[in-house]
């Protein structure tokens, strides 16, 4: 039948050559190339053993920072949640209380801050989007983890240590 648009193709099947039937040249083609890389450079890294130098670019877990007098720096703008394209933060904001400025430098604080990893792409957006520095990409690799649940981080994951008296 006439095709429409005239754009029909008849493929050829066209009959093997005596080579093509006993297969020997392709097998050792395929064997000329495994034999060429025996002595080329080996590409393969033993990981965890060795590992590759990160970029300077490299974007980790998320840490949320302290100040130099080791309070924390966020103050539960909401800015890195708007900011974030996955949706992936969620925070409570709460009023500092009198006797705990040694904990939090603004008067109000992120009393819960989370991050689904699961959502997170990594883009770096909320650190770009964080007027108080407070919020880095500067961590480890995520870990594989076997709950979903896991990889909900709160503050006890993401807040960096008490600074050391
Ligand atoms: S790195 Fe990107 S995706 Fe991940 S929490 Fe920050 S803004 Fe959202
Ligand atoms: S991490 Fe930064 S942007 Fe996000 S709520 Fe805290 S202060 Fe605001």
């Amino acid at each position: 039948m006439e095709s429409l648009s005239n754009r029909k193709k008849v493929l050829e099947q066209k009959p093997m050559s005596f080579g093509e039937r006993i297969y020997l040249p392709s097998i050792l083609t395929g064997l000329a190339i495994t034999f060429k890389h025996i002595f080329k450079k080996r590409e393969t890294i033993f990981y965890p053993e060795q590992e590759r130098p990160m970029s300077e670019n490299w974007r980790g877990l998320h840490s949320l920072k302290r100040d130099e007098q080791g309070r924390e720096r966020c103050t539960a703008c909401g800015l890195c949640a708007l900011a974030c394209p996955a949706e992936a933060i969620t925070m409570t904001a709460a009023e500092r209380k009198k006797g705990e400025e040694n904990l939090y430098r603004e008067e109000k604080y992120a009393a819960v801050y989370e991050i689904n990893m699961l959502r997170c792409i990594f883009c770096g957006l909320c650190e770009e989007a964080c007027p108080k520095e407070a919020i880095y990409l500067d961590g480890p690799f995520l870990e594989a983890d076997y709950v979903r649940k896991d990889f909900i981080f709160g503050k006890d994951k993401l807040v960096e240590a008490p600074l050391k008296s």
